[in-house]
Formats: structure tokens, sequence, C-alpha cells
């Protein structure tokens, strides 16, 4: 029996899976008297229960994870949403939108670039747009940018939150294989426990059966089934355990799941963000070539525009040279037929000669008559003779105009020819160059050029120079000896085009300046030395100039002395930088203390001043050692420098220039006393003489213009139309007979401003910078200047009308005056800045000063003030320039920079700068201001109540109007190129003088 029980609980034992976590909760059916510790033992050392705190331990192991993947969730949730908006944010609609709206208007514009004729839609307009545009893209570029940095974040998250559920899935699904393996196990214990039941059954009917005795029954009932239904109620207790397990173990399951479903989601918006994130990159990559296609779009209009300009400029001078020609032409051909007519006259009169004749002996009446006649007939003679001139000198001046034409003409296809060679330079691929670069190396080596050529070639080369590439392909049919004859004739005849200029002048922005003088000889110098010029200024040391503005003064050790009324004086030489440019400073040591005065001019002794300044400057580039290749003189005060310059200092070695003079104002000509020209070494005999330097309306006055025009290479004044009005013996202040005989040499050309010093972008003076594009600025230095000024500020649009000037009668003071009250009729406000040297109108205007002193709308500044003067030009709508005559002007040009718009009369460079918004003459997109012809007070009303107009009653109009006037390029840029053409040809004609 113990064997079939042993047996039977071998076979249990075997019935039980060989599960590790089950060993403990095996039944030693061997040792049944161990039963009981067994099953009533400690359960906490049961490595069973122990098992089961293990499994829940994990479990709670892993609901700090699973815990804290619900915040990653919601984070990532809340970045997803974030990112949702983002894309849907009306930012960033709007910037895809604006981008996509941008490209088209880039498209558009392309197609206007494309489809124009001769530039001529080149407008600023489209440049602005443009520029509107390439901003536009740049903004999206930065927002598509930031979106997709986002995006490469929330994914990185998303990923990373990813790779945590996969691994608590890993862990989850291990758990669940476990969970399942035991669940089995369980189910086969529950079928061994059924089966010994069974068995025990079967057990007790046997024994029943068998009749067997007490004991074995007393066993049987008691001992055996004690300790079966023992085994059978731990079974049933573990099983429940387990059922519970099992329910907990399906309650994870099912979170489980949702977590996966989750997880499942995150992929879908991963995979939906991946999708974001390729068609951001597609958009940033579109957009980013739309700015570059429009940056490409952006320096082809610029050059395009600069080209057209030049056109433009070229053009307009052949016109002016036509209109000239025909003009000329039209005159000879009037004097031709006077001419024609008169001889008809002497035809009649010597008719009637004839027969006076035969009169002549019969009476005596007759023969006065006759002598009459004959008078008569001289007189005709010697007019017929002069009208002959007349018109021989129209004819000549006929050719000399078509000649000019015919050269510009010229240089025009010459320059056409050039560009169509420089473009075809330019396609010319590398592997040419290359090729050029190795033939000269070999050339070199083979010693058939210096070493001196072989550079001058390869820089040539390296530069992709056009002569050098011409110079190749003309050559192609050469032999070798033949090509380098050509190619070092390029090297022969290459020359620097850059020039060494001195300006000497009275005056010098911002050190000492009175007025445009001072702004044109720094803006030119600065323009010219940007275009790679050496340019160098000669100013006197005056007292009362900002000194503060120069950087590095300092005096020579060595002063140069300089003739003047019969002996040397020392002069004290300072130099230093002025803007960048280099200055020198002359201080005589006179007794006279020329430039201790406490002002600029206005002197007794001016005279004598300026023409011992002129020689002590001349003396300094003597004495230095110069060589200029142009002296440059300005106004009255410096002109003695051209004929000290010829018939002086050639002579003692400073012969290298070719002399410039520039008037700036006719008005102004320093006439003195011939005797006086003798102080700075001149022979007053020889230069008072009507072809030189004597006055021409006194013949015992010397006139420095007019000797500055006789004794120049080249004559300036500056602006078109003045030098056209002072040809006129109306215009002319008693010079234009003498600008007549020397008009070859005589152009006027329109000066620029120093768009550094005047940029509203950037201008310290100003409380707000500002620029074209936005000009809310302006409106609020508008107000600080009348806070400063103590205007009233109630009304913001009450337009504010602004004037700076001198306070000269060419300025038209009785005008500048009556705008004052209009403007206040008309509802506005006027601010004047100006000083007077003359002491009535001085007073004047003090009295309206007094008169206005404490008035809400009006206020007078009577002083020179530089700060107050940008802040004005900023702070106004409008600014008045109603001038008798005005040479160029410069106010009007600055007024614009500043976004205020010019009512100015037209005369003078006035004329060549101001348009008039409602001429329908002018196209369109050169109107820019308010004009008015007679210099009355009605002509100015009708130019200022057109621009109140405007301005209160279409303020998108006004605006556009003062960003259209702020576009408009007024910088030294083409005058400067002008002038320096002027030098250029002056000192070629020099040099092919000198070499004949
Ligand atoms: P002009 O040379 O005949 O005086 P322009 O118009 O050519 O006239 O140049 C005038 C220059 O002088 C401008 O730069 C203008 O701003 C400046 N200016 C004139 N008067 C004053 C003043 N009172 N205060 C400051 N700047 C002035």
């Amino acid at each position: 029996m113990e064997d079939v029980m042993a047996a039977e609980g071998r076979s249990l034992i075997k019935l039980i899976p060989q599960n590790k976590r089950q060993q403990p909760k095996k039944i030693n059916l061997d040792h049944p008297e161990n039963t009981n510790i067994q099953v009533n033992g400690d359960e906490g050392s049961d490595p069973g229960i122990s098992f089961k705190d293990s499994n829940s331990d994990s479990i709670e192991e892993i609901k700090p994870i699973s815990d804290d993947s619900i915040p990653i969730t919601r984070e990532a949730e809340h970045i997803n949403e974030e990112d949702a908006r983002n894309s849907s944010a009306p930012n960033g609609v709007d910037s895809v939108a604006e981008a996509k709206n941008s490209s088209k208007i880039m498209h558009s514009s392309t197609n206007i670039l494309g489809t124009s004729e001769g530039g001529e839609q080149l407008s600023g307009i489209h440049l602005e747009d443009l520029i509107g545009m390439i901003r536009n893209a740049e903004k999206n570029i930065h927002l598509l940018n930031h979106a997709r940095i986002r995006a490469l974040d929330d994914l990185e998250k998303i990923l990373h939150e990813k790779e945590v559920l996969q691994g608590e899935i890993n862990i989850l699904e291990t758990k669940l294989a476990e969970t399942d393996a035991r669940l089995r196990v369980a189910a086969q214990e529950k079928i061994h426990v059924e089966l010994l039941e069974d068995q025990l059954e079967k057990l007790r009917n046997e024994l029943s059966s068998r009749n067997s005795s007490e004991e074995l029954v007393y066993n049987v009932n008691n001992s055996l089934p004690f300790s079966q239904s023992n085994d059978v109620n731990s079974y049933s207790e573990e099983f429940d355990v387990w059922k519970t397990e099992n329910i907990s173990l399906k309650n994870e399951l099912q979170a489980l799941k949702t977590q996966l479903f989750n997880l499942k989601k995150t992929d879908e918006r991963v995979q939906i963000l991946e999708e974001e994130r390729i068609s951001l990159e597609s958009s940033l990559k579109e957009l980013e070539f739309k700015f570059s296609a429009s940056q490409e779009d952006v320096s082809n209009i610029s050059s395009l525009k600069a080209e057209c300009k030049n056109l433009y400029e070229k053009v307009e001078h052949l016109q002016q040279l036509l209109e000239n020609a025909t003009k000329q032409a039209d005159q000879a051909i009037l004097a031709l037929q006077q001419n024609q007519e008169l001889r008809k006259k002497v035809d009649q009169l010597e008719k009637s000669l004839e027969e006076a004749n035969v009169y002549k002996l019969s009476s005596e009446k007759m023969q006065q008559y006759n002598e009459l006649m004959q008078q008569k007939i001289q007189i005709l003679d010697e007019r017929l003779q002069r009208s002959d001139e007349e018109i021989e000198s129209y004819v000549q001046l006929y050719q000399n105009s078509m000649k000019e034409f015919q050269d510009t003409l010229t240089n025009l296809k010459e320059e056409s020819k050039k560009r169509l060679r420089d473009d075809t330079v330019n396609e010319m691929p590398s592997e040419f160059w290359s090729r050029l670069l190795l033939m000269i190396d070999g050339w070199f080596l083979e010693k058939k050029v210096s070493a001196e050529d072989a550079m001058l070639l390869r820089d040539m080369i390296w530069k992709r120079d056009g002569s050098i590439h011409n110079a190749y392909m003309s050559s192609k049919e050469k032999t070798e000896r033949e090509t380098i004859a050509t190619f070092l004739r390029l090297t022969s005849s290459t020359s620097s085009p850059r020039l060494h200029v001195i300006h000497i002048a009275a005056e010098m922005a911002p050190v000492a300046k009175v007025g445009g003088l001072g702004d044109v000889v720094t803006g030119l110098s600065k323009a010219l030395q940007k275009k790679g010029h050496l340019v160098e200024i000669v100013l006197p040391k005056y007292d009362c100039a900002r000194y503060q503005l120069v950087q590095d003064l300092k005096a020579l050790n060595v002063p140069v002395e300089s003739y003047f009324d019969g002996r040397l004086y020392k002069n004290k030489i300072w130099t230093g930088t002025v803007e960048g440019l280099p200055v020198y400073f002359i201080e005589p040591q006179h007794p006279g203390n020329f430039f201790w005065r406490g002002q600029f001019y206005g002197e007794n002794d001016d005279f004598k001043r300026f023409s011992f300044f002129s020689r002590a400057a001349l003396e300094l580039l003597l004495q230095v050692g110069k060589k200029p290749d142009i002296i440059h003189c300005h106004d009255w005060q410096t002109a003695f420098v051209a004929p000290l310059y010829w018939d002086l200092y050639v002579a003692k070695g400073l012969n290298s220039a070719r002399i410039c003079f520039t008037c700036h104002n006719f008005e102004y000509q320093g006439t003195a006393p011939a005797t006086e020209l003798a102080s700075c070494g001149l022979d007053v005999y020889h230069l008072n003489r009507p072809d030189r330097m004597q006055d021409n309306s006194a013949q015992d006055r010397i006139n420095p213009i007019k000797g500055a025009i006789v004794f120049s290479n080249i004559v300036t004044t500056v602006s078109p139309t003045y030098a056209q009005e002072v040809r006129s013996a109306e215009g002319g202040q008693g010079l234009h007979a003498t600008l007549h005989s020397h008009s070859k040499k005589f152009v006027g050309i329109l000066n620029g401003i120093d768009t550094e010093a005047w940029n509203p972008a950037t201008d310290n003076f100003l409380k707000v910078q500002y620029n074209a594009y936005d000009i809310e600025g302006k409106a609020e230095n508008k107000e600080d200047l009348r806070r400063c000024l103590r205007l009233s500020s109630r009304d913001v649009r009450r337009p504010l009308v602004g004037c700076i000037t001198r306070l000269v009668p060419q300025k038209g003071v009785h005008l500048i005056r009556h705008a004052i009250y209009r403007t206040l009729e008309l509802g506005g406000q006027f601010v004047l800045l100006g000083s007077s040297p003359v002491p009535h109108i001085q007073k004047e205007f003090e009295d309206i000063a007094n008169h206005f002193q404490s008035h809400e709308h009006v206020r007078l500044i009577l002083k020179y003030d530089e700060s107050l003067s940008h802040l004005i030009y900023a702070a106004t709508d409008m600014l008045t320039i109603p001038s008798i005559f005005e040479p160029c002007g410069l106010t009007q040009m600055i007024a614009m920079r500043y976004g205020s718009i010019p009512i100015a009369r037209k005369t003078g460079g006035l004329n060549d700068s101001v348009f008039d918004v409602d001429d329908d003459a002018i196209p369109i997109q050169y109107r820019n201001g308010f004009t008015f012809l007679t210099a009355d007070e009605q002509g100015f009303n009708n130019a200022l109540e057109r621009a109140f107009y405007l301005y209160k009653n279409n303020i998108d109009g006004w605006k556009q109007l003062v960003q259209k006037v702020m576009g408009v390029d007024f910088s030294w840029e083409s005058s400067a190129a002008l002038y320096e053409e002027l030098y250029a040809k002056s000192v070629a004609r020099a040099r092919a003088t000198k070499r004949a």
C-alpha cells in the first residue's frame, strides 16, 4: 500500500509542471508527517508568497513609470497642441499666405521687369516693392525656421516617449506571458485537485467494500482524508489568490491595451508631425530659392537702374546739346536773313548812289546827299561785316555744338559697344582665363616678356580685363611675336586712372560752413574719395571754426613762408581729418590776424585776407612737393589761385595740375581796386585788361571771378539751369560776355548732398530716426520740435511749414515773410531758421520774431544752428524756398531726404531738382514738390495752397509723396562722376599736349 501510495505520490509529482516558481509548492507525499508544518508554516517565509510579493512589487515598480508616462504623454499632447496652434496660428497662415503673395508679386514684378522697355518702368516703386517682398520672405523663412526647430524638438520628445513606452510594453508583455504561464499552471493544478478528489472517492469506496479493520477505517477516515482535505483547502486558497491575481493582470492588460492604443495615436501624431516637417522643409527651400531669386532680381534692377539713369542723363545732355544747336542754327538763319536783307538794302543804296552820281556834278545838294549816302553805306558795310562775324561765330558755335553732340554720340556708341564686349568677356569660361595665365607664364619663363609686364598682364587676367580678352581674340591669326607685341601694348598703356585732387576753399562742412559751399566741398570730396581718388583740402585756420570736429588736429613744426605786400610771412600749418578727408589749415602769422575775426566773411579787408590765403595755399603745395592733377578752387575767395598758378607757380615747379574753378554764386564777385591785386604778387598791369581780370563794368577794378574764368581749364557752376541763366545779360551779373567767350570750358553740374551726413535713418540730432519705409518717426520728430519751440501740439494734422536759409535778398525775403502770414491764414504752423548779414533784414525779422514770440503757431529762430536745422528738416511737412535766383540750393534736396515737401520757385538749381506734382509735362515719377514761376505773393500762394489741399484732403496721397521724395537719389554719386569725367578729360588733354 505504502508502495502504491508512494507510486501515486511520484505520479502526482510528475503531474506538477516543473515550473521554477512552483517548486516550493511541491507537496511532499513521501513525508506526510511534515505536511501540516508545511501547510500551516510561516507564509511570510513561503517562497510562493514571496513570489506573489515580488510579483506585486514588480507591479508597483511599473506604477511610477506608468504614472510618469501620464505627464509625459500630456506634455507631448501639449507640445502637439502648441504645434497644431503654431501651424494653424494666424501668424503662420499669414506668413505662408504672405510668402505666397509675395512670391506672386515678385513674379509679377519680374514680369514687369522682363517686359519693360528701356528700363522705363524700373521705378523706385518696384524696387521698394521688391525690397518689401524680400523682407516678408525673410520674415517667413525666419518663422518657418522657428516652426521647423520646434517640430524637430517635439519629434525628438515624442520619439523618446515612444522608446520609453516601448520599454514598458516589453516589460508588460513579458509579464503577460508569465501570467499566462501561471494561469496555465493554475488550470493544471485545478485538474490535479479534481483528480485527487476522484482518487479519494475511489479509495473510500474501496475501503468500505473491503470491510477493513476499524483502525484502518479510522486511519482512512481521519488520517489520510484529513491530510488530503488540507491539501485541497490549500489548493483552493491558492487558486483564489491566483484568480485575484488573474483579475488584476487582466486589468493591467486592459490598461496596457489603452496605453498601446495611445501609443498608436502618438505614432500617428509623429507621422503627421513628420509630414508637417517635410512640408515645412520644402516650403522653406522654396522660399530660400525665391529669396535668392529675388536678391538676384534686386541686384539686376539696381544695375539696370544705374544704367538707365546714366542713359537718361546722357540723353538729356544730348537733348540739351541738340536744343542749343538748334537755337544757334535758328539764330544763324535769322542772322543770314538779316544779312540778305542788308545786302538788298546795300544793293538798293548802291543803285541810288549810281543814280546820285549822275546828278552829282549837277548839284551841290546832291553832293551832300552823296556823302551822306556814302556814310550810310560805310555804316551798313560795318554792320554787314559785324553781322558776318556774328554769323561766323554762330556757325562756329553750331559746329562746336554739333561736334560735342557727335562726340557724345560716339561716346555713347562706344560705351554700348564696350558693354557688349564686357558681357562677352564675363561669359568667357574659367578655362579661357587659365589658359591665358599659363601662356603669360610661358612667355615669362622663356624670357619673352619682362617680370613687370608678366605681372601686369597677370593682374589684367585676374581682373578679367576686357582689353586683354580682345587682344587675345584679335591675335588668333597672328604669330606668337605679333601676339606678344599686342599684349605688351596693353601694359604700356596701363595708366592709373586715379587722380590727385586738391580743393582750396573758404568753407568745408561741418567745420567751417556758412552755406552750400561748405556742403559741396565736403560732399564732392567724399564722393571722389570713394571713387578711389586722392582728395585733399586746404582751408584758412579760422578762429571760429568747429575744431572739435577735426580728428588729430596738430600743427606742423615747420612754418610755410608766403609772399604778401612785398615781403614773406610765416604760416603755421595745421593738419587733421574731417569726415575722413585730409585737411590742411593755414594760419597766417600776419599782423592783420586775417582769420582771427570771429566770423568767416564780411570783413572790410576780405580781398586781402583771401588773396593772401590763395597764395599761401599754393606755396604750401609747392613746398610740400605735391604734384596734384587737379587744383579745384571755389568762389571769389580762392579764385586768385587760377592766375597765381599760371602766372607764378608753374614757373616755380608746381606745374602738374589743371585748374578747375567752381562758382557757387555769381552775385559775389569780390571786386576791388586793381591796385590791391599786387599784394599777392600778381602783376596788375598785365592782368587789369578787358580780356583778363578787369571788371567788365569798371576799368579800375579787378574781378577775381573773371580772372578764374579766364585762367582756369575747367569752369563750372552748380546747376545746368543756372549755367544757362548766367549766360544771359539779365542773369550774368555782368559776366555773361566773359562766360560767352569761355563757353567751351563752362558747364553746369547739379550739386548733390552728403547722404551720410543728411540721413534720417542714422541722424543723431533727431529724437527718432526713420526711413522711407517707416515714416512714423517723422510724426514723433514733429511733436518733439513743437515741444522744443513751445508750439501748439493740439492738432497732429496741422501742417508744419519750415524755412532754413540765409536771409538775403536772393532768397526772396519778402516771400519768406509773406509765407509766415499765409501759412497762418491757411491753418498751418511756421518755423524759420535763418540769419542775415544784412542789418536791416536782420532787424526786420527780429521784429517779426518778437511779434510772434509767444504765438502758438509761429516761431522764428534768427541764428545759425546746425542741429536745429536737422530737427526742422525732419519735423516739417513742407519747406519753402521762394528764391529770386538760386544757383543750386541744397535745402530743397535735404528737405526731400527727410520727407519734407519743397515749395520752391522755378529758378536755377530749384528748377533742376523740384518738379511740380501737378505738372503734366513732367513724367509722374519725377514729380516731387510744388513750384511757382512768378516771384510774387500770388505765385507763392498758388503753390502753398495746392500743397495744403493735398495734405489735408488726401492723407494717403501725401504719405506716398513723402515716401517717394525720400527715395529720390540726390547723392553726390552721379554729380561726382561728371566732375571726375571733366577732370580726367582735362588731364588727358594736358598729357596729350605735352606729348605733342
Ligand atoms: P546758400 O549756399 O545760398 O546759403 P544752399 O541752399 O545752397 O544755400 O545751402 C544752405 C545750407 O546752409 C544748407 O545746408 C542749410 O541747411 C544750411 N543753413 C542755412 N541757414 C542755416 C541756419 N540758420 N542754421 C543752420 N543751417 C543753415
